[in-house]
C-alpha cells in the first residue's frame, strides 16, 4: 500500500506513519457503517470492499483482527423493534439474535479471500481481570498464530449496564493492547477528530497527528453518538488513550467510502494518534512496574542463565516458590543467591507451582491430571532486571 499523503506528512510536525510497516492490524467497524440504517440490514457490497482490504494486509503477512459492531443494530430489524433507544434486556436479545447473522456474514466475505474467520466475544472482564485476559490473550495469540482472523465484538446478550463495555472503541483499543497490536483502526462516520464539531462550525479544521491527548484534545471531542452505533468521538478519545499507552498507535478514518483501508494508505485525510511506545515495551513497563508482587519463584543456575539471554521460564529450572500467588498475578523471579533476575505473570495457582517446580514441563498433565503451560513464566509476560 502507498505512504500516507505528503499534506498529511507536511501538516505534522511527528512523521505519519505509513499503514503497511504494522504488523498487526485491529480494525474497528461500527454498526453505522455496516448497517443500512433506513432497513436494517448488512451493507454487503461495502463489507466485500473491505474485505478485500483486509485481504491485502493480511496477504502481506500482517496479522489481522476486526472488532465488528453491528449485532444489536441487525437483531433489532430482524424482531420488528422499534427505532429509538432500547431496554436492556431488548438490547441483549437484538444482540442474540444479531450476532449470529454478523459472524456468518464475517466469515463469508473472508473465506472469499481463503481467510478464516473466528469469533470472539468477550464481556469486560475478559480483559480486566488477569487470569481471564491471559486465557483471551491465549487464544487470540494461537488463532492469529494459525493466520485466521479474530472477528470480536462485545458479549452483549450477557453483559449488563455495571459491567459492560457498551461501546466498541474502547472494547477494540483494549483488545489492541491485549493482542500486542501495533495499530488500531477505528473506521467511522467521520474521518478524524476536528478542533469543533464540523457539522455546525464552519471553521472546523481536521486535526492530522495528535502526539499527546491533552485537555484540550480532549474538549475537542464533545458528546453526541449516532442511534446505531453508541461510541462518538468521546469514546474515541478515551480508546486513542488506551491504545496509546499499551504502545498501539491509533487512526480515525472514514469508513464510508469504499475500500477504506486502501483509502488510508493512498492518502484520505485521517487522525492518527501516535504512540511513543510499542506493546512489547508498555507491557514490560506495566509488568515491572505497576504490579505488586505475590510471590518468588527461586530458580536454578541454569535457567537463572537461560532467562538472562530471553528464553521463558520453565517449571524444570523452579527449586523454591513462596507467597500466596493465583495464575497471572504478578511474581518476582530469584535466582539462589537472593539475587533477582526479573518479574513476571505466573502461569499456574501456588499449589500446582509447588507440584511441578522441578519437573518436566512433558510430566506437568500426569502430575496436575490436567494439561497446562509448558511456561511457568512465558518470556512475553516476563521483564528483566535491569533491562
Ligand atoms: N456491541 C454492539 C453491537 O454489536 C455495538 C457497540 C457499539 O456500537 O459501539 O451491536
Amino acid at each position: 500500500m502507498a505512504s500516507l499523503s505528503a499534506t498529511a506528512q507536511a501538516a505534522a510536525s511527528a512523521p505519519v506513519p505509513t499503514i503497511d510497516r504494522f504488523r498487526r492490524v485491529v480494525i474497528k467497524v461500527g454498526s453505522s457503517l455496516l448497517v443500512d440504517r433506513e432497513r436494517g440490514r448488512l451493507k454487503h457490497a461495502w463489507l466485500a470492499a473491505l474485505a478485500e482490504d483486509i485481504a491485502e494486509l493480511h496477504g502481506r503477512g500482517a496479522d489481522v483482527l476486526v472488532v465488528s459492531s453491528g449485532a444489536i443494530a441487525l437483531g433489532r430489524t430482524v424482531l420488528g423493534l422499534p427505532a429509538g433507544p432500547l431496554k436492556l434486556e431488548e438490547s441483549q436479545a437484538a444482540a442474540a439474535v444479531g450476532q449470529i447473522a454478523l459472524s456468518r456474514t464475517w466469515a463469508e466475505v473472508l473465506a472469499h479471500h481463503g481467510i478464516t474467520a473466528g469469533q470472539i466475544l468477550v464481556t469486560l472482564a475478559d480483559t480486566e481481570e488477569r487470569r481471564r485476559y491471559l486465557n483471551a490473550r491465549a487464544t487470540t495469540a494461537r488463532l492469529l498464530e494459525m493466520r485466521a482472523v479474530p472477528v470480536i465484538n462485545e458479549n452483549d446478550t450477557v453483559a449488563t449496564t455495571e459491567i459492560r463495555y457498551g461501546d466498541n472503541d474502547r472494547l477494540a483499543a483494549r483488545v489492541a493492547t491485549m493482542a500486542g497490536a501495533d495499530l488500531l483502526v477505528l473506521l467511522s462516520d467521520i474521518d478524524g477528530l476536528y478542533t469543533a464539531p464540523p457539522a455546525t462550525d464552519p471553521d472546523a479544521k481536521l486535526i492530522p497527528v495528535v502526539k499527546r491527548i491533552t485537555r484540550d484534545i480532549e474538549a475537542m471531542a464533545g458528546g453526541a453518538a449516532s442511534e446505531l452505533s453508541r461510541g462518538g468521538m468521546r469514546t474515541k478519545i478515551e480508546a486513542a488513550k488506551i491504545a496509546t499507552a499499551g504502545g498501539t498507535h491509533m487512526v480515525i478514518a472514514d469508513g464510508r467510502v469504499k475500500n477504506p483501508l486502501r483509502a488510508i494508505a493512498e492518502g484520505a485525510r485521517c487522525t492518527w494518534f501516535l504512540t511513543p511506545s510499542n506493546p512489547v515495551t508498555a507491557r514490560k513497563k506495566w509488568i515491572a512496574g505497576a504490579l505488586e508482587a505475590k510471590g518468588t519463584l527461586i530458580v536454578d543456575e541454569g535457567a537463572a542463565q537461560a532467562l538472562r539471554a530471553g528464553a521463558s521460564l520453565l517449571p524444570a529450572g523452579v527449586r523454591r516458590v513462596e507467597g500466596h500467588f493465583a495464575r497471572g498475578d504478578a511474581v518476582i523471579i530469584r535466582d539462589e543467591a537472593g539475587g533477582e533476575i526479573g518479574r513476571g505473570l505466573v502461569a499456574y495457582d501456588i499449589d500446582e507451582a509447588r507440584q511441578i517446580a522441578g519437573r518436566a514441563s512433558r510430566d506437568i498433565e500426569a502430575i496436575l491430571g490436567h494439561p497446562g503451560r509448558a511456561e511457568m513464566v512465558h518470556r512475553d509476560d516476563m521483564t528483566l532486571a535491569g533491562g
